[in-house]
């Protein structure tokens, strides 16, 4: 796909962006190799202050990198604005933190006569990453401010729809110190990703994507012997017992499956909700999915997004129609979509039997999946029925409960009262076909590096 800026509340190009050429993607590699045999010697004390420098960069110039967000793939302006927020306060904590995280491990010798055995971590050099346009800064964040702290360079592959705000994250990095080649944007094609994974001076990819787009990097980085982690799609259980205070529940529950207009990978997705509360909540739900407002993302009373694309809001209109001819019931809620823009009406899904294949997609937009359970076991095991693994949540009004019941649902992440959440200091990641690997904290920093042992007898 050409890389191209497109306005989705007016359907306007605005500008294009040539695709890298070959030549263009090899003098890169070569680039960020050079600034890697550099970048390794340099001391923790000063990769952090280039970390620390990002996040004032970005917290400065908040609203112009803001604005860039909502221009050129939708969300809302103030999700943007806590977009930077949120990449900055990543900034901030490999800042404080990437030192004592990698400090080398003396391991414990059965003989302490046999000498010392040291675990040390070494960064492995050049490495792809390959980021979607839900969250474009905070994507790239969670995987440059780890790598760049553990001693790798980044070369970054961005979705074609966001080549500014990739544009404006590399300047940031330049202004925050980082030496030239150490992270370099590319306009990169599909078919350049194997080009640049089987050059012997790039080590690995970390890719947050598709299924799809998953197992084709991942396929091409095993041919290639190159370690990688995958960030995939997701389906969140939003499960709600007995006892939840429904008054929060519900209000959780739209702001979980709308913020980012739907589209994250933990978005609630799949709401799970025991017989005897179930139509008391699809009650407030539906209440509260028709108070939202549709409109043009830059409008401060707007609190609906449109999706990123035309064709990601046609796709979404299909697969409600699938659903649909599989005999599930979809109810649209709330006020019709705007003339213009890439609106789809918040659509509620219920009578999903269990043979309908639609139970087991990503919806990835203002789609809510409802379920009826017949109780506190049944929730746990819809909640287990999915390809999935991300995120997901239980709501209870005991607590401990809750994370008593956290611990049967098969994903990477559960929070108790609240949609699955995104912040600084927790670590992210999934598992099944929600892809493997972990970003963020010491599980992210240590996931390309060499454990090296050093032994002295
Ligand atoms: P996508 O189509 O997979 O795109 C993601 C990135 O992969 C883009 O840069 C895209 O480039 C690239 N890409 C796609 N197909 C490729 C291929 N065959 N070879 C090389 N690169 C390829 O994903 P999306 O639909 O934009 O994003 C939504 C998906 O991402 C959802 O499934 C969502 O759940 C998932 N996601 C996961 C996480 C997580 O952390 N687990 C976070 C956010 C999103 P182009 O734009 O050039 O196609």
């Amino acid at each position: 796909m050409p890389f191209a800026t497109t306005n989705p509340f007016t359907g306007e190009t605005l500008k294009t962006f040539p695709t890298a050429t070959d030549a263009q993607i090899v003098e890169a590699i070569g680039a960020a190799h050079a600034a890697f045999l550099s970048w390794r010697e340099t001391g923790f004390a000063e990769r952090a202050q280039i970390m620390t420098n990002a996040a004032t960069i970005l917290r400065r110039d908040s609203a112009s990198m803001a604005a860039l967000l909502t221009l050129e793939m939708g969300k809302l302006l103030s999700e943007a604005k806590a977009e930077v927020e949120l990449s900055a306060a990543i900034f901030d904590y490999y800042a404080h933190h990437a030192e004592a995280l990698l400090q080398p491990e003396r391991l414990p010798v059965a003989d302490p006569a046999e000498g010392e055995a040291m675990l040390v971590c070494e960064p492995l050099g050049v490495l792809l990453c390959v980021e979607p346009w839900n969250f474009p800064y905070y994507q790239i964040a969670r995987i440059i401010a780890p790598q760049l702290s553990a001693g790798n360079t980044m070369l970054l592959k961005h979705a074609s729809n966001v080549p500014q705000s990739a544009a404006a994250f590399e300047a940031v990095m330049l202004e925050a110190g980082l030496p030239k080649g150490a992270f370099i944007n590319l306009y990169a094609g599909h078919s350049q990703i194997e080009l640049i994974l089987n050059d012997p001076r790039v080590q690995g990819v970390a890719l947050t994507g598709s299924e799809a787009a998953g197992a084709s990097v991942a396929a091409a980085a095993g041919k290639a012997l190159k370690k990688s982690t995958m960030e995939l799609g997701g389906a969140d259980a939003f499960v709600v017992l007995a006892d939840a205070d429904l008054e929060k529940t519900t209000k959780w529950a739209v702001f979980g499956r709308h913020w980012n207009g739907g589209q994250v990978c933990v978005s609630s997705k799949r709401m799970i909700i025991v017989d005897p509360v179930y139509d008391a909540f699809l009650e407030g739900y539906t209440k509260g999915v028709a108070a939202l407002r549709m409109g043009d993302p830059f409008d401060p009373e707007t609190t609906l997004a449109p999706l990123s694309s035309q064709s990601a809001a046609d796709d979404l209109k299909a697969m409600i129609r699938k659903a649909v001819e599989h005999g599930a019931t979809a109810t649209e809620v709330g006020p019709e979509a705007p003339n213009h823009g890439a609106f789809v009406r918040p659509t509620i899904l219920t009578d999903i039997g269990e043979d309908n294949p639609a139970r087991y997609w990503e919806f990835f937009g203002p789609v809510s999946m409802l379920f009826r359970a017949k109780d506190e076991d049944d929730a746990v095991r819809i909640a287990n029925d999915s390809p999935f693994g991300l995120g997901g949540s239980v709501f209870t009004g005991d607590p401990a409960h809750g994370a008593e019941v956290a611990k049967k649902i098969s994903t990477g992440m559960v929070f108790v009262n609240h949609p699955t959440m995104v912040k600084a200091d927790l670590p992210f990641g999934g598992v099944r076909r929600s892809g493997y690997g972990r970003e963020l904290l010491g599980l992210g920093l240590k996931e390309f590096v060499n454990h090296k042992l050093i032994d002295v007898v």
